[in-house]
């Protein structure tokens, strides 16, 4: 008699907290039941596996528009094909305002995209580059409602950054609409004002790239962030973090009691600053934002996650193609690197090169590893335990995980757009060898079966985590006033 649609049978699974024997019961694509001796309608056998909750990966940039009419090579089938060959089942990924132009300009086009092309479960943080009091009065609050939960600024880039009053104006919208926000920290004055001696020192190359925005422009603009949002009482998340002297700023600030939270990405574990420093074009293979650092970086970084100040890896998949006119070359063959697109890919990579790296590498155990990659992300953005545990009620959003499998990672296996990755001919070990979301098969051996328009859209309701602390310089909340 067969209780379940399908059971997974006879694996180990592990969640943020546990490692035991179970098999995993699903019933309409939820999980209902951790038992022994399950039997379904559908088996599907982790014997020697592991099995994990789906990754959560909550910063990763999908086929997103850019005001000079382009859009983000990786379209919605093809990153959700990477994040199910990488073991992500569930992603929050961007829709932006346009500078001059209200939000309602742009993201009902996000919307349309995602429905018709995520295969995985889907929600937006919102980027905000031009905080106007309609914007902060009026479309905020709505697409809150809506259930975009979380705004993202930068503080720097052209055209995107904010300075401190239009930083401000978006804390005190969180604040007044319950809505968390995203931050990239580096200083923008900082890095133009590097960046424009270089030119003019005729240092262009790629490797230029790190010069231009060293370590203290990242720390400055950390513990800017963080104080801005100390003022206004808002709860934020620091994104990609790169180096020991952010993370620092940011222990500092979680000691004080102030809700902040920080991420940080597989690349800045695995990549340096010398890797730009390769023939040609080259090196802009490895170019991010901000950037990989030297070599005794990723150690300390470690250590930040160890210590917990950092809990969230996430990819920040923001790729263009290394080949063609499009991507790293639209500038032509020969560009300076202040016209070279920033980011690389790391939609499929992510899950293996934490495992790898941490539990393998000895330098975290299987429980954090799993906080890490689906636990902490779905608490911090509102979708647990609906995401990133396995438990009753979950959504049935499983990786069956090859602990001692090893892979040489090439491009091929990664299944995204992009035409390179920058860990080619990397062994990794431990590797996603099925993902199953919403209780359906959707990879097995690397062959990703799943339908266009299959992921759900993921309201994200109010939710305690993101709540003000209250505590107000003077009692005083400024943000209650649209100034
Ligand atoms: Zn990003």
């Amino acid at each position: 008699m067969a209780d379940y649609d399908l059971v997974v049978r006879g694996g180990t699974v592990v969640t943020g907290a546990d490692t035991f024997r179970a098999d995993v019961g699903v019933v309409g694509g939820r999980v209902v039941a951790l038992a022994e001796n399950l039997q379904g309608k559908e088996t599907l056998d982790a014997g020697g596996l592991l099995v994990l909750p789906g990754g959560v990966d909550t910063h990763c940039h999908i086929e997103q528009l850019e005001p000079n009419g382009t859009i983000n090579e990786e379209s919605f089938v093809t990153g959700s094909t990477a994040c199910l060959a990488g073991g992500t089942t569930t992603i929050v990924t961007f829709a932006s305002q346009f500078k001059g132009h209200p939000i309602s300009h742009t993201l009902p086009e996000y919307r349309r995209r995602a429905r018709e092309g995520a295969m995985v479960d889907y929600g937006f943080h919102q980027i905000i580059t031009d905080p106007t009091e309609a914007v902060v009065r009026d479309e905020i609050p709505e697409l809150v409602a809506s259930g975009i939960r979380s705004l993202k600024v930068f503080l720097t880039y052209d055209p995107l950054h904010l300075d401190d009053a239009a930083y401000l104006r978006v804390l005190a919208a969180a604040r007044r609409t319950g809505a968390f926000v995203t931050v990239h920290c580096e200083n923008y004055e900082a890095i133009r004002w590097r960046q424009a001696a270089l030119m003019a020192d005729g240092k262009s190359t790629p490797k230029y790239h790190a010069w231009s925005r060293p370590r203290v422009v990242e720390r400055e603009a950390t513990h800017r962030a963080i104080a801005l949002a100390e003022l206004v009482d808002q709860p934020i998340q620091v994104f990609h973090v790169s180096c020991t002297e952010a993370a620092e700023e940011i222990a500092r600030a979680q000691a004080r009691g102030v809700k902040v939270w920080a991420e940080t990405c597989p690349q800045y574990f695995v990549l340096q600053a010398s890797d730009m420093d390769r023939p040609g074009l080259e090196g802009a293979k490895f170019m991010c934002s901000p950037s990989p650092r030297g070599p005794g970086d990723a150690e300390l970084l470690w250590d930040q996650v160890r210590r917990g100040t950092i809990d969230v890896v996430s990819s920040d998949h923001s790729a263009t193609s290394y080949e063609g006119n499009r991507g790293k070359r639209i500038a032509g063959e020969n560009p300076p690197f202040t016209k070279i697109p920033n980011g690389v890919p790391g939609l499929t990579a992510r899950l293996p090169l934490v495992f790898s790296l941490g539990v393998n590498g000895g330098r975290i155990d299987l429980n954090h590893f799993v906080r890490l990659i689906a636990t902490n992300p779905a608490k911090l953005f509102g979708l647990y335990p609906r995401k990133g545990t396995i438990a009753p009620g979950s959504d049935a959003d499983l990786v069956l995980w090859e602990a001692g499998k090893t892979v040489t990672i090439t491009n091929g296996l990664m299944q995204h757009h992009i035409d390179y990755t920058p860990y080619e001919g990397m062994a990794v070990t431990g590797w996603p060898v099925a993902t199953v979301k919403g209780g359906r098969v959707a990879m097995r051996d690397g062959k990703v079966q799943a339908e266009p328009g299959s992921g759900q859209y993921l309201p994200r309701g109010p939710y305690d985590m993101i709540r003000p602390r209250g505590a107000l310089p003077d009692g005083f909340d400024a943000s209650a006033f649209i100034v």
